[in-house]
């Protein structure tokens, strides 16, 4: 683990087997130094142990990034879960995963992520207590953070918007949508209420029909969408779009969206600095959406605080465009060094 080209000062690595089951885990806890490690359980078929153990240390300082910038007392974790033919995802392994995590004595707190739903996160609480993101909360009906995601992105935009193009109100402009999923689909909903022109594209064609004729959306073709001229790009599908290829066929000058992971690799973020794009940092505009589940586990919260929590977003946002435009560094680089220092702070 050491000598992983993905290990960051992580403190602990944990792997769990299960033989009755077949399950086969890993939990990395990036960061407790603002509280317990937070993140989701990926089910994933890995090629090998190496990639599974890369994206369980890659994701998991992710989430103590994000948790940091979002305010949250919570630091960073992420559990990933070696499924295949063999061994599919069964509720007696849900249950044993859920052992494994009750093992660790609150130092990781888990919650659903690719492969994981809410119904499979209730299997894995009748075994721990050590899981967010489940339905009938006191401020939440479904568990479901996507429509809080959508929110925060709703409002990075605007606030990417003041500050590129100098203005309050979207009215009039265009953004283009890619994914159309549980975020994509709700900030739709919030854009097009404010007067802006939608264009959108999804793999999945009956998605897009319907925003195109909810929204009066423009739909283009999935490989295109990201390159069509627009005042805002928002990524809501994939992560590693951005790269050394597809950055220079860019026709925007904001790409503020939900996707995770949006950069290919650290230097690209330094590409569309030098294209004189503006990139709100995925993990600080996408924050929504944790920091409901994060203070639904953590209690004492109501709907309104967490809303008020939400509109914070736009101003970190805002903060790292300004330290950007002062220092010439890209948006990406400041966001990661502040996360950081947010983290040895608390340390
Ligand atoms: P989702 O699975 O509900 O939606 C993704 C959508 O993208 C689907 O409609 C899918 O058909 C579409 N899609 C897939 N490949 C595509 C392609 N090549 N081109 C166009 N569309 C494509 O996911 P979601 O919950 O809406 O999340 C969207 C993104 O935001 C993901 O990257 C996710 O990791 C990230 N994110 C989500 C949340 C949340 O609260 N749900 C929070 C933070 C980050």
């Amino acid at each position: 683990m050491f000598d992983h080209p993905s290990f960051d000062q992580h403190e602990r690595v944990v792997y769990a087997h299960d033989a009755a089951t077949g399950l086969r885990a890993i939990v990395a806890i990036h960061s407790t130094a603002r509280g317990p490690g937070a993140g989701g359980c990926r089910f994933w078929q890995y090629n090998s142990t190496h990639d599974a153990l890369a994206d369980a240390l890659r994701l998991s300082r992710g989430m103590s990034y994000k948790n940091a910038m979002a305010g949250l007392p919570l630091g960073g974790g992420k559990a990933v879960v070696m499924i295949d033919a063999r061994s599919p995802k069964t509720p007696a392994m849900l249950e044993a995963f859920g052992r494994f995590v009750d093992s660790l004595q609150g130092q990781y707190i888990t919650a659903e992520d690719v492969g994981a739903s809410v119904a499979d996160m209730e299997i894995v609480a009748t075994r721990t207590r050590y899981v967010s993101g489940l339905p009938r909360t006191a401020v939440s009906s479904d568990g479901n953070p996507s429509p809080k995601t959508a929110l925060g992105v709703y409002l990075g935009i605007k606030a990417a918007v003041k500050y590129k193009l100098n203005k309050n109100e979207l009215r009039g402009l265009t953004v283009a949508v890619q994914g159309l999923g549980g975020v994509g689909f709700e900030l739709c909903k919030l854009l097009a209420a404010d007067g802006v022109r939608l264009r959108v594209a999804d793999v999945r064609e009956a998605v897009t029909q319907k925003a195109s004729h909810q929204f009066d959306a423009a739909v283009s073709a999935p490989d295109q969408i990201l390159f069509e001229r627009a005042d805002v790009v928002a990524p809501c599908a994939l992560g590693a779009i951005f790269d050394a290829n597809t950055i220079p066929k860019l026709q925007t000058s904001i790409i503020a969206g939900a996707a995770n992971n949006q950069l290919a690799t650290a230097e690209d973020g330094a590409r569309l600095h030098a294209a004189g794009v503006l990139y709100a940092p995925d993990y600080v505009i996408n924050a929504g959406g944790i920091i409901s589940v994060g203070r639904e586990y953590l209690g004492g919260a109501t709907a309104e605080s967490i809303t008020a929590e939400i509109h914070r977003i736009p101003v970190r946002l805002t903060e790292i465009f300004e330290r950007s435009s002062a220092t010439h560094r890209p948006t990406s680089e400041l966001a990661d060094e502040m996360a950081r220092q947010l983290i040895a702070e608390a340390r």
